[in-house]
């Protein structure tokens, strides 16, 4: 195998949805030791990489370059020299207006191996997140990608772009936006006519994508009255004026709204990849995390004496998860499970059961402990009963002692893991949301909420940020919120990822 190592991946990140970028892009940061990264890749990425990987910003903003050309060079040159595998990641494709082939030139010069990885520019991207078509058969024919440029420290455009009045086809114009009056001058002194089609992207496939369509000859004073910004695209021709009923990207239900989710990292993924789908940007700031403590002696007794329990009772997902994990080290085949009913706090909890073929014979109509214990003693099966009880550290006592006092069960409590405040100071979105705020913080437990509580210090928003609304995943949580004067804007009907999901649609649907 070629080495990787003293070798520089001259990487495309695609325009900013981290889901266009190829695989090969994903699989090169997976392992990099380096990683040099300018402002148009999304911060994303930057989770891809090991943990022990160098991250060095050579960011460039309109008007501000950070590390000169000459020093990324440098970089890049000393960093593979150490023989370590270095990515230099940019936006879009590292050939359009990306400045690769200078760096080519540099790593040819040291003699140090690279590879290129192309990836969507940002005009293909937008074009294709706002539904405006680039060709079509009867009204565009060629595509040409052009550059004015952000740089407002030069004078004059690098392209004539009055020659370009009559090219026909589409025209897209990169780093446009600072110049766009003299842009759309000369395109109108070159004879191209004021009503032709034209478009603005800002913040292609993002979810703080803006568009307008309008004619040339408006473009200028609707893009200020828009405040549309760098980095867009400005599209020009005919077949850019075609336009379709609907905008699937930007008339998603959540698009714009920035959602933060509360939960431990291991949870959080499906959930974020849910609202994420939906259109919405999630911020995750982590306030609880899942430890598993098992007490090796108490589960060995538990488990040699699993035959003689009627019930075994499930307060949350993770415990169910741990359970059966430990179960199946213990017997390895699901036929020991033995006869013992199995109840469940919520859906979500029984799902784990139900992938097993085993039945969930009780799920309380409101997951609460409260209710899971009311119902079972409403089954008259718990006097004198071995009941067990898997649970976590907290919120255990008054389904216990429910199912003792009032059941007059026999109670086992079987503890799988402990719920820790996670300090939300190490989370990455952290400083996002502090600046930025957020629509909504979801809160799927009490304990998230009282760490979120703790950790107010931590959390406090900047002046300009967007003061979230706060959405509880169910009663008790709800409780936890108001007995801290938190307001609660709405609580899912099932604590669970799909019903809260039709919350926020409800609530947030435009
Ligand atoms: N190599 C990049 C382009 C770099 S030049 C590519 O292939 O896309 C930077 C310009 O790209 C910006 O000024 C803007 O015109 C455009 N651009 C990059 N990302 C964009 C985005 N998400 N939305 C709109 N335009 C974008």
């Amino acid at each position: 195998m070629i080495s990787e190592k003293g070798k520089v991946f001259l990487v495309g990140a695609g325009p900013g949805d981290p889901n266009l970028a190829t695989l090969r892009t994903r699989e090169i940061i997976f392992k990099c030791d380096v990683l040099v990264y300018d402002h148009l890749a999304n911060p994303e990425f930057r989770k891809w990489a090991p943990p022990d990987c160098e991250q060095i910003d050579v960011g460039k903003s309109p008007g501000r370059h950070t590390v000169a050309q000459e020093e990324i060079g440098k970089i890049l040159v000393g960093k593979a020299s150490d023989d370590l595998m270095v990515v230099r990641l940019k936006g879009g494709d590292p050939f359009v207006f990306g400045r690769c082939a200078e760096e080519m030139s540099v790593l040819d010069d040291a003699g140090i191996d690279y590879e290129i990885i192309p990836g969507v520019t940002a005009a293909l991207a937008c074009a294709a997140y706002a539904g405006i078509p680039l060709s079509h058969r009867d009204y565009g024919s060629s595509i040409s990608f052009l550059t004015g440029h952000e740089d407002v420290t030069k004078e004059s455009l690098r392209v004539d772009f009055a020659k370009f009045a009559d090219v026909g086809g589409t025209l897209c114009i990169y780093m446009g936006m600072s110049k766009i009056e003299e842009i759309v001058t000369s395109l109108l002194q070159g004879g191209m006519p004021q009503d032709k089609p034209a478009a603005i992207v800002s913040n292609g496939t993002l979810p703080t994508q803006r568009h307008l369509r309008c004619n040339l000859g408006d473009i200028v004073q609707m893009s200020q009255s828009y405040d549309l910004k760098a980095p867009a695209i400005i599209f020009v021709g005919n077949a850019v004026g075609l336009s379709f009923r609907k905008s699937w990207f930007e008339d998603r239900p959540l698009f714009g709204r920035r959602i933060a989710i509360t939960r431990s990292t291991s949870q959080n993924s499906n959930m974020k990849s849910k609202l994420e789908e939906l259109g919405s940007e999630v911020l995750e700031l982590p306030l609880i995390e899942i430890l598993p403590t098992e007490d090796r002696t108490l589960v060995a007794e538990v488990f040699a004496g699993i035959a003689t329990y009627e019930w075994v009772i499930f307060t949350s997902a993770n415990g169910a998860r741990e359970f059966m994990r430990l179960f199946f080290l213990a017997y390895g085949d699901i036929r020991s499970f033995g006869p013992m009913r199995i109840a469940c706090v919520g859906e979500a909890t029984a799902a784990i059961f139900r992938a097993y073929s085993l039945e969930v014979e009780l799920i309380p109509k409101v997951s609460t402990a409260e209710n899971l214990a009311q119902e079972l003693v409403a089954t008259d099966s718990l006097d004198s009963a071995n009941v067990l009880v898997i649970t976590g550290n907290r919120n255990r006592e008054v389904l216990v002692s429910m199912l003792e006092t009032v059941g007059h069960a026999i109670v086992d409590v079987l503890p799988l893991y402990d719920t820790d405040f996670y300090d939300v100071s190490k989370a990455e979105d952290l400083e996002k949301f502090r600046s930025k705020g957020a629509d909504a913080i979801i809160f799927t437990s009490s304990s998230t909420a009282l760490s979120f509580i703790e950790q107010e210090e931590d959390l406090i928003l900047e002046k300009t940020a967007q003061k979230p609304v706060y959405f509880s995943f169910g009663p008790e949580t709800s409780k936890t919120l108001k007995e801290n004067n938190l307001a609660v804007a709405a609580e899912s009907d099932q604590p669970s990822m799909e019903s809260m999901i039709k919350t926020l649609i409800s609530q947030f649907a435009k």
